[in-house]
């Protein structure tokens, strides 16, 4: 499958890994929009929100699982941090394999619509 974020899970795309385990992979952000920016996938393909289904719900619970544990580690549990997934074309989704980006590091700036 053309996906970049599976490859980045196979390894044929390299990233700068901060946690795996056998269902998570969290990396950094190419291009990050706070001090830490770190990206946290499933290594199942799914292409969005839209496609979570009751079967592979327990893995956007566990996400959030390693987003309080990489909060914890990077130092930003305490001052806070978002954990933001895009959605679709109003979401401005551009990398269709669920994502959650885990920002912090910095006051974040207010949510605009
Ligand atoms: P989206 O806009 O779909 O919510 O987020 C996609 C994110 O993936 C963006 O923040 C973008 O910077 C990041 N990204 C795109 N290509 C790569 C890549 O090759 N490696 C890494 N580490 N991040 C990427
Ligand atoms: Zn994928």
């Amino acid at each position: 499958m053309d996906c970049l974020f599976c490859k980045i899970i196979e390894g044929s795309i390299p990233s700068n890994k901060v946690f795996e385990n056998e269902n998570i992979v969290a990396f950094h952000d190419i291009q990050p929009a706070a001090p830490i920016h770190v990206l946290i996938i499933p290594k199942v393909h799914i292409a969005s929100m839209n496609e979570v289904s009751p079967e592979n719900m327990p893995i956007i619970a566990e996400i959030h699982q390693v987003a309080q544990k990489l909060a914890v580690d990077l130092g930003i549990a305490e001052s806070g941090f978002r954990l933001i997934n895009n959605c679709g074309r109003d979401g401005e989704q551009t990398v269709h394999h669920i994502h959650f980006h885990l920002l912090g590091g910095a006051k974040l700036g207010a949510l605009t619509g």
